[in-house]
């Protein structure tokens, strides 16, 4: 398919139903072990150093049910579907019994990058944060903020780990202009696997990718806050916005819908994780390993971001990268020891009967 803006793409196959009707468990079988954990983390992600994740276990294994605090009913619905998919109904059959995972290196000043990559053993390729923002009220730190200090912290990845990929994740934090700059100096450093996401939006991805062809910048770009929903992959294909895009399995509904709004795309896609705990991880694992195409190493090595997880031995990559023929299995103490206050169960209950009805509904 296509990827020219002028070309819309064919229709997509209709996607894999959401389960509703029959094919939904009562919500009292849902909430049976329902668990919400808090997990700590090494790093400031998404303004927060703790993960809230409500755990289900079905008949099939154990399923995260984790959307993010801001998100509704609506959106926290596919979500849900994605936890009833891996607890109850299972995943689709695998095309390989492994998938190669990236190390990720968050916005830290360079000589702190050695030792935490030395958490995560050898690896096929690193994604490194860059466009960080200082926290509101506070003075840029020119070691972290900055064109001058991403440039440093790339070089310094690229020094230690000389035959890894190096890709990096904007998170949407540069403008056209700093973002043109930036690529065209980072293709000096070394050839990036990819950029995600260097600026907002399709149309903002779509002019820059333009941008870059015209100066003959040979990066690809993915596209990764751009794609929330399930209708976001295609419109970004139909805009020629990315080269690949950065799928999560809770938010697009599970695997077998990312499985198909991945092949509408005709895209290459990078697994990423929505910082799931080890249960979440297998999701993507899953989706990871029935993709017929998986030319990049995925994102979920994220476990490594958390100083405890639920499962133990945690989801941590192995040799750069993560077996798809298990499943993990929580441990009592630590479920135990991570378990959120009276007050968060009680509120990811509500969130999850807020998600369950939506998809009761039909909707
Ligand atoms: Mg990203």
């Amino acid at each position: 398919m296509s990827a020219d803006p002028a070309e819309p793409a064919e229709p997509a196959q209709p996607l894999p139903p959401l389960p509703t009707g029959a094919d939904l468990p009562p919500l009292e079988e849902l909430l049976e072990h329902a668990t919400v954990v808090a997990q700590p983390m090494r790093t400031r992600f998404r303004g927060t150093t703790v993960r809230e994740a409500l755990l289900l276990r079905g008949p099939h294994g154990w399923a995260e049910f984790s959307p993010f605090p801001e998100y509704g009913a609506q959106e926290s619905s596919r979500w849900l579907a994605a936890a009833i998919e891996a607890g109850w109904q299972g995943w689709p059959e695998p095309v390989r019994t492994h998938v190669p995972v990236n190390a990720t290196v968050p916005a830290l000043p360079a000589e702190q990058i050695a030792p935490l990559l030395e958490r995560f053993g050898p690896v096929p390729a690193v994604k490194v944060k860059v466009a960080e923002q200082p926290a509101p009220g506070t003075a840029p730190d020119p070691r972290v903020h900055g064109v001058e200090a991403d440039l440093a912290r790339v070089a310094e990845v690229h020094r230690l780990l000389p035959d890894a990929a190096v890709r990096i994740d904007a998170n949407a934090g540069w403008d056209h202009a700093t973002a043109l700059e930036a690529l065209r100096r980072l293709a000096v450093v070394v050839p990036l696997e990819y950029a995600e996401q260097p600026v907002p939006g399709i149309q903002g991805l779509a002019r820059l990718r333009e941008a870059l062809a015209a100066e003959h910048i040979p990066t690809p770009i993915a596209a990764d806050e751009s794609v929330r929903k399930e209708t976001d992959p295609l419109a970004v294909a139909q805009a020629g916005a990315a080269d690949l895009i950065v799928v999560k399995v809770q938010p697009l509904g599970g695997v077998r819908r990312a499985l198909a709004i991945v092949q509408a795309t005709g895209l290459d896609a990078v697994v990423s994780s929505a910082l799931d705990t080890s249960v979440g991880i297998a999701g993507g694992v899953a989706l990871a390993a029935a993709l017929p195409r998986l030319p990049h190493a995925c994102g979920l090595g994220t476990v490594a971001l958390f100083t405890q997880d639920v499962v133990d031995p945690p989801w941590i990559p192995d040799d750069g990268r993560l077996a798809a023929t298990s499943r993990p299995v929580p441990d009592g103490e630590a479920m135990a020891r991570l378990r959120a206050p009276e007050e968060a169960q009680r509120r990811w209950r509500e969130r999850l009967a807020g998600a369950y009805q939506v998809l009761a509904a039909g909707e």
